[in-house]
């Protein structure tokens, strides 16, 4: 079945340079909470120009296998975005990566298939081979990162004898195969080619922390693009080398800004088995004898209801209890109460890059509100409590003075300079990095013990009380 009809090229073309300004303009919206939804509605109309005028081509056929394609994704989609919890954002994005890397290296040995032997431009078959190669790696590492993620296995690094040499084993194969389908223009290498990809994608993602995963997802999202343009050069389509090298830079970018926020590498991210707790971490007690001081929702509430201002600092704890709601019903109690609420935003709170931003936007905080931390450190000494809410890592003042600490020189939120520190978390467990964290016995800090949407509850009910 075709069209009917086709547009020239030209027309085409013209559309994909209208498609790609959508999804620049789209990815620029994006950097702010306050254009994020538009942006999103900008790079999505993007899309349908660029899917809508690639049905018009010559070359597209069989439109019924295109339709039930477009209905069954659609239909999968849609679903996904309104069901899958903001928390299990990471391994939605681990999957549709995937899914892209995939399609990539499908359309790819499609193509190989349909001009191996009938001598194409060399350029196409080794475009192919790349495709396939960073294609189906992509997508069996992500199907890892969404099985730890999802916890199905553990998130824990998997570990075992020799696995660095046979990892740069299966490369250097992975390469010579790649080399071998392109000159040879052999369909049997590109099968093996997939096959060592495939578990080379798997065993490079199996090492790696499931904490980490969001750096690996944004890396892995790379990869994706990167794919995308190698099909793009396979099949000739501009859109799709547009569309792949603007996902394989931001992707980069990302993973290259959640290693400068946490201080860390990214060879330490990849191959550094990251979050092991550290032996002894989560006492109650320092070795020097100080303890920690538990108070009570009534307190803290008097405190937060008294004060002037009250700088809240979110972490993973309040992703995980979804206590976002609470919180903002919280602040806007004590607003009514006329004190000056503020959140402190730390670019890797939580484990996926604006993990925070989304989730409060959500709830409707107000976006002048959400301050990031450059420009929030400076209003601690001026804060009377900072309120702490499943956060811990982002502000451990080793990061400031401890040399040895696994988490020295990540920029953290100045938590201890405000006046008094509230912390909400269920016990003195560590977080992601699994080090002690000092604040919590400093003489200025109390520490309200439990989940933090049940404290937050608890606090709402007390502070109306005051
Ligand atoms: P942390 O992981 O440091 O700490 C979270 C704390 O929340 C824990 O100590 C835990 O203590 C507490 N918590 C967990 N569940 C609950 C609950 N239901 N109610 C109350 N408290 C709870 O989180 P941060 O946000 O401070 O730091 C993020 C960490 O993740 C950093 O180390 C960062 O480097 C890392 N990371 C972030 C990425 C990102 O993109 N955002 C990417 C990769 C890593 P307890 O068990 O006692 O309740």
């Amino acid at each position: 079945m075709t069209l009917g009809f086709s547009l020239s090229e030209n027309v085409v073309d013209l559309a994909y340079v209208a498609a790609a300004i959508a999804f620049v303009i789209g990815i620029k919206a994006l950097s702010s909470p306050r254009t994020a939804r538009r942006g999103n509605m900008v790079a999505a109309v993007g899309m349908v120009i660029a899917i809508a005028f690639t049905l018009t081509l010559d070359e597209v056929d069989h439109y019924w296998f295109v339709a039930v394609g477009l209905a069954v994704g659609a239909a999968i989609g849609v679903t996904g975005a309104r069901f899958v919890r903001m928390t299990a954002m990471p391994q939605m994005v681990a999957l549709l990566n995937g899914l892209g890397g995939g399609a990539a290296a499908l359309v790819a040995t499609a193509e190989f298939d349909n001009v191996a032997g009938t001598d194409p431009d060399w350029n196409v078959l080794l475009a192919a081979s790349l495709s396939v190669l960073i294609g189906s790696l992509t997508f069996s590492g992500s199907i890892i990162a969404f099985a730890k993620l999802q916890e199905l296995l553990t998130g824990r690094p998997i570990v075992f004898p020799a696995q660095k040499p046979l990892n740069a084993a299966l490369a250097a194969a992975a390469i010579g195969l790649g080399a071998w389908a392109w000159i040879d223009e052999s369909m049997t290498a590109l099968v093996l080619l997939i096959v060592v990809s495939l578990l080379l994608g798997a065993l490079f993602v199996l090492p790696i922390g499931g904490a980490d995963m969001p750096v690996v997802i944004a890396l892995l999202n790379a990869f994706s693009g990167l794919s995308g343009v190698a099909t793009g050069f396979v099949i000739q389509n501009n859109a799709l080398i547009i569309g792949g090298a603007l996902v394989g830079a931001s992707g980069t970018l990302l993973s290259v800004l959640m290693g400068k926020a946490m201080n860390r590498s990214l060879a330490n991210v990849l191959f550094g088995a990251f979050g092991q707790v550290q032996a002894g971490a989560g006492q109650a007690r320092a070795d020097d004898g100080r303890t920690v001081r538990s108070t009570t929702a009534a307190d803290v509430a008097v405190q937060l209801a008294y004060a002037r201002k009250v700088i809240v600092v979110p972490g993973y704890g309040l992703a995980v209890s979804q206590a976002q709601h609470d919180v903002r019903q919280l602040a806007q109690l004590l607003e009514e109460k006329g004190v000056d609420v503020v959140y402190a935003i730390h670019p890797v709170a939580g484990r996926m890059p604006g993990h925070m931003n989304v989730l409060l936007a959500e709830a409707n905080v107000p976006y002048d509100q959400l301050k990031e931390m450059d420009r929030v450190n400076p209003e601690f000494p001026q804060a009377d409590v900072a309120l702490v809410i499943g956060a811990n890592d982002v502000v451990n003042p080793a990061a400031r003075s401890d040399a040895g600490s696994p988490i020295y020189g990540m920029p953290i939120l100045d938590v201890d300079k405000a006046a008094s520190i509230v912390v909400m978390k269920r016990s003195m467990a560590t977080g992601f990095a699994g080090i002690d964290n000092e604040l919590f016995l400093d003489e200025k800090t109390t520490m309200l013990f439990g989940n933090a949407k049940d404290s937050l509850l608890d606090l709402i009910g007390a502070v109306k009380e005051v």
